[in-house]
């Protein structure tokens, strides 16, 4: 993990923004959010329970009575960065709550921390909040503490994750996800879309859908239907996507696996008429079939160049990012060359790449012939040039069109903006340097494209 890139591991999340400052008196809870956008949705599930009991939110440890660490627990360094945050938290404040996904380990933690008060293991919301009302009683003022009108959001006002199912049925060797969050459990449609069309109200621009395993959504549900307004939906993802489209607010999907019902997605994101981005987030892993074998993937044995390129076909302005694993147990050179020269063919936006890495209970670990480090080094540097070369050629086509962005901060020096082939935190941005005091987060406006660079553009209002 310590060769990617900030901005791609999983353990890091962002800073939390608190609403306000707690009254006097009020218990008072800090939360330290760590992990994948998945687990900050925990976390704001959490806090909105928590503030609507009449608990104030702490942006500090010091003006905390506790405070609960939201963990990962998905790779060694994140678990590591997991213990260090709760060791902070115990000598800052002292009255800590763990939860999360290392919370799946409570034996784990206790050897390192004994001191906690509690341990609950992922979306564990009910344990959580009881932890919190043994450590600290709630004392709500019923004039002051009405249910908030917005839940609480970790990620700026403007955009905002929405997570459609927890888990996954799948068993890639690599991966320990199902057995910490479990099996694919979806939201009813009808719930999603009334969470959705609340963020809209209070002023959400932008919708990243979140899941394990997008594609997969309503299958545990058996695609059950629900009625929804004035008609009935089904809780099938092109369903889904057809019902969120319609809002007033750009919608990104991520993690979504190339399933052949993914082809009817596509219509969505190039027609007229529905606000789903022309933007998926696939998570490749590899190229070479043998090593999506060997890695138990799901539609291991897909034709994802066809499956691309009749994507393209539908939607030409469509963005692909993906995240690749380099190294993984067994991969020999010439599989290493599959993918490169698959990468070639693909032509992919965005991509992402880990090292193979071992993680604690992952199947992979007794796969034989792992490769030495140097190997997987090699291996990530050759990628990540071709990756860049990519990201580059398509980012200097882009000088002199006009695309919509949307504003993320606005400072003396600049407007940070993102393009729709954009994803936050993860991708690139448009920066506007002239003209832009006026901009506001949340504004989305038509831009020239007048500069690229590696990863980020530059460009001017029209
Ligand atoms: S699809 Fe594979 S990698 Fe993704 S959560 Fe499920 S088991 Fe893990």
């Amino acid at each position: 993990m310590t060769t990617n890139p900030p901005n791609l591991r999983p353990d890091l999340a962002p800073a939390a923004r608190m609403p306000e400052m707690p009254r006097s008196n009020q218990p008072t809870i800090g939360m330290v959010s760590l992990g994948c956008p998945k687990a900050l949705v925990d976390s704001e599930r959490i806090l909105t329970r928590l503030r609507a009991e009449g608990y104030g939110i702490s942006p500090d440890y010091s003006g905390a009575d506790a405070v609960i660490v939201n963990t990962c627990g998905f790779l060694d360094s994140a678990k590591a960065e997991s213990l260090d945050a709760i060791g902070e938290a115990l000598v800052e404040n002292g009255k800590v709550i763990v939860t999360g996904c290392l919370g799946a380990e409570p034996d784990y933690i206790r050897e390192h921390h004994p001191r906690i008060m509690a341990v609950t293991g992922p979306h564990q919301y009910e344990q959580v909040l009881d932890a919190v009302h043994k450590a600290v009683p709630p004392d709500p003022d019923p004039f002051v503490d009405l249910l908030p009108a917005s839940s609480v959001q970790l990620t700026p006002r403007h955009y905002s994750y929405l997570k459609i199912s927890e888990g996954c049925n799948h068993k890639c060797k690599f991966c320990i996800i199902p057995d910490m969050r479990g099996k694919l459990a979806s939201r009813p449609a009808h719930a999603v879309l009334r969470e959705a069309e609340k963020l809209v109200d209070n002023g959400v621009r932008e919708l990243l859908v979140i899941s394990q395993d997008t594609s997969a959504y309503g299958l545990d549900r058996k695609y059950d239907v629900n009625p929804w307004k004035d008609r009935e939906v089904r809780s099938h993802i092109t369903d889904l996507a057809r019902e969120l489209g319609q809002l007033d607010a750009w919608v990104r999907l991520h993690y979504v696996y190339p399933y052949p019902h993914v082809r009817d997605l596509i219509p969505l994101m190039a027609g007229a008429g529905s606000n789903i981005l022309p933007y998926m987030d696939i998570p490749f892993q590899h190229a070479h079939p043998d090593v999506l074998k060997r890695m138990a993937r799901p539609a291991a044995a897909a034709k994802t160049l066809d499956e691309i390129a009749a994507w393209r076909a539908t939607c030409p302005d469509i963005t692909l990012r993906s995240t690749f694993i380099v190294g993984y147990p067994g991969e020999t050179e010439a599989e290493f060359q599959t993918l490169l020269d698959w990468m070639d063919e693909a032509q992919l936006d965005r991509v992402g790449c880990f090292q193979y890495e071992n993680v604690a209970g992952a199947r992979s670990n007794d796969l034989p012939d792992h490769v030495p480090a140097e190997v997987k080094q090699d291996r990530w540097d050759r990628f990540m040039e071709k990756a860049q070369a990519i990201s580059e050629a398509k980012l200097v086509a882009k000088v002199g069109q006009t695309i919509q962005v949307i504003v993320d901060e606005v400072d003396a020096d600049a407007a940070t903006c993102r393009t729709q082939a954009d994803a936050p935190e993860i991708d690139g941005n448009l920066f506007i340097d002239e003209g832009f005091e006026d901009l506001k987060p949340g504004d989305i406006i038509p831009v020239e494209v007048d500069e690229a660079g590696e990863y980020d553009l530059w460009g001017k209002r029209l």
